[in-house]
C-alpha cells in the first residue's frame, strides 16, 4: 500500500477490495518501526490494532462497517482509551491504566476507526516544544535537529510521517495549531464547546479542547461530525446539532477576511512566514474574497492573560496526583505529608512545577486581585474585542507561529521566549473560539509554514470551506 492524503481515498479502496484494513494497519505499524528515532510514540498497539482490522474486514464485507471503518488513529498521550496506559508525558502517573475511554474515544469506536497507540507530548500538555516529556523530546520529521512544536509533537510528527492517518490531541494555548505548523500538517482547535472532554486529563480547563490533526480538511471535517456534540458527562457542551461538515466542504460563497495589521507588520514575524502571509492574500484577493486590516490593540495582552489562567487552573487541576490515588509514589518516605512532598518532586518535571508555583501565586490572597481576577477581566474584553472583529468579518487571517520549527534546545533555557512562541495561537483558546491551522508553502531551509484561520463560534464549515479553498487550488 502506498501513503494516500485524504481518508475517502482510503475508504473507496476498502470498499473496492483494492486494500484490506488489515493492509492498512501494516502500513502504519512499518513506518512507525521505521522513524522510531522520531519519538512520536510511546505505546503502539501493534496486535490489537491489526485484531481489530480483521474484525472491521470482516464487516466491510457484510457492510455493516462503520463511518470511519478502516481509519488510523493516533491518540496524544491525554487521552483515555481503556485498559491502556495514560501518562500525560509525565512521570507521575507511571503504570496508570485508564479505567474508561474518553467520549471522543467510545465515539471513534462506535464507527470503527482503529486506534493504533499514544503519542509523546510535553508533560501534561504544558509546552511548545516537546522537550517538557519525561519519555525525551520528539523530533521533526524534516530536520531531525529541530522540535515538532507541542505540546501534541508526537501526534504532529505521525500524522506527517504517515503513522496514522489522523491523530486527536489537545489545545489549550495552540497545542494543535503550532505542531501542526511546525510539521507541515492541518490542525483543528474547534470552538470551546464543540467537544466532550470527558476523559481528557486536564490541564486549563477553561481553556482545554480535543483538537483534531490529519493532511487535509476532509478527514478532519469527518473526524469532527462523529467526535462532536453533546455528552452526558460534560455538561459544557454545546447542545447545538453537530453538521455534516464533509458534505459542506465546497462552496462558491465570498468571504469577508480580516487581517490583524500589528501582526502583519509585526518586527519578530519571521520574513518568510510575512511573505506567505502576502501570498495568500492575494490567492484570496485573486478569488475574489474581500480583505481588510484592522488592529487588535490588546494583542500585547493575549499571552500574559493566557499564562496567569492557564497556570492558575493548572495548580488547581494538578493537586490531585498526589500519590494517593493515581500512578507514581516515592518510594522512601515517612509519614503523609513527606509522601505528597517526595512523590510530587521526584514526579512532575520542571516546567510542570514552575507553572504550578506561578498558579499557585496568582491565586493566593495577597495576589488574587492583581493577577487572577485582573486577567479574568482582560479574558472577557479580548474576547469582546476579537467577537467584534467578527461582526464584520467572516474570519481572521494571521500566522500560526512567528517563526518556522526552531532547533532543539534554542528555547528551552529560557521560559519566557518559548512562551512567546504561542504569541499567536492563544488568542482562539482566550476568545474561545475555533481555529485551523494550514501548511503554506516553506522556508528557506525547507521547513514547513503554517497559516491560521480564525472565525466565530461553531462556524466551524466555513472555517473548513475557506481553508479548503487555499491548500486546494
Ligand atoms: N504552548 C502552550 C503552553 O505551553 C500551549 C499548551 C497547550 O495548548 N496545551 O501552555
Amino acid at each position: 500500500m502506498k501513503s494516500y492524503t485524504k481518508y475517502s481515498e482510503i475508504n473507496r479502496y476498502l470498499n473496492q477490495g483494492t486494500f484490506s484494513c488489515f493492509d492498512v494497519v501494516s502500513f502504519y505499524l512499518k513506518n512507525i518501526k521505521e522513524k522510531s528515532h522520531l519519538n512520536a510514540f510511546l505505546s503502539v498497539y501493534e496486535d490489537e490494532a491489526l485484531a481489530r482490522a480483521k474484525e472491521i474486514d470482516e464487516k466491510l464485507k457484510n457492510g455493516t462497517a462503520g463511518k470511519l471503518a478502516g481509519l488510523v488513529v493516533g491518540l496524544k498521550d491525554v487521552i483515555s482509551y481503556k485498559g491502556h496506559p495514560l501518562q500525560a508525558g509525565s512521570k507521575i502517573l507511571d503504570s496508570y491504566i485508564s479505567p474508561y475511554n474518553a467520549t471522543v474515544v467510545e465515539r471513534l469506536l462506535k464507527e470503527d476507526a482503529i486506534i493504533i497507540g499514544r503519542q509523546n507530548c510535553d508533560e501534561f500538555a504544558m509546552g511548545s516544544s516537546n522537550e517538557n516529556s519525561s519519555f525525551g523530546p520528539v523530533l521533526n520529521p524534516v530536520n531531525a535537529e529541530c522540535v515538532p512544536g507541542g505540546s501534541s509533537g508526537g501526534s504532529a510528527v505521525a500524522v506527517a510521517s504517515d503513522m496514522c492517518q489522523v491523530a486527536l490531541g489537545s489545545d489549550t494555548g495552540g497545542s494543535v495549531r503550532q505542531p501542526a505548523a511546525f510539521c507541515g500538517v492541518v490542525g483543528l482547535k474547534p470552538t470551546y464547546s464543540r467537544i466532550s472532554r470527558h476523559g481528557l486529563i486536564a490541564y486549563g480547563s477553561s481553556f482545554d479542547c480535543i483538537g483534531i490533526l490529519a493532511k487535509n480538511v476532509e478527514d478532519i471535517s469527518l473526524v469532527l461530525s462523529v467526535i462532536a456534540g453533546q455528552d452526558q458527562f460534560d455538561s459544557t457542551v454545546s447542545h447545538k446539532p453537530v453538521p455534516e461538515y464533509f458534505s459542506m466542504l465546497r462552496t462558491k460563497k465570498k468571504f469577508k477576511i480580516c487581517c490583524i495589521s500589528n501582526i502583519n507588520e509585526s518586527p519578530t514575524l519571521q520574513t518568510e512566514i510575512k511573505v506567505a502571509l502576502n501570498k495568500s492574500i492575494k490567492q484570496l484577493i485573486d478569488s475574489n474574497h474581500e480583505i481588510h486590516y484592522s488592529d487588535l490593540p490588546l494583542l500585547e495582552y493575549v499571552l500574559p492573560t493566557y499564562y496567569i489562567l492557564a497556570t492558575a487552573e493548572a495548580s488547581c487541576n494538578l493537586s490531585r496526583f498526589d500519590g494517593v490515588r493515581y500512578g507514581y509514589r516515592s518510594s522512601n518516605t515517612k509519614d503523609i505529608m513527606s509522601m505528597y512532598f517526595k512523590t510530587r518532586s521526584e514526579g512532575f518535571g520542571a516546567e510542570v512545577k514552575r507553572r504550578i508555583l506561578l498558579g499557585t501565586f496568582v491565586l493566593s490572597s495577597d495576589y488574587y486581585d492583581s493577577y487572577y481576577l485582573k486577567a479574568q477581566k482582560v479574558r472577557q474584553l479580548i474576547r469582546n474585542q476579537v467577537k467584534e472583529l467578527l461582526k464584520d468579518y467572516d474570519f481572521i487571517l494571521m500566522p500560526t507561529t512567528t517563526t518556522t520549527a526552531f532547533k532543539l534546545g534554542e528555547h528551552n533555557t529560557n521560559p519566557l521566549e518559548m512562551y512567546l512562541s504561542d504569541l499567536y495561537s492563544v488568542q482562539a483558546n482566550v476568545a474561545g473560539l475555533p481555529a485551523v491551522s494550514f501548511p503554506y508553502g516553506k522556508d528557506d531551509t525547507g521547513l514547513p509554514i503554517g497559516l491560521q484561520l480564525l472565525a466565530d463560534e461553531d462556524e466551524e464549515t466555513k472555517l473548513f470551506q475557506l481553508t479548503n479553498q487555499l491548500i486546494e487550488t
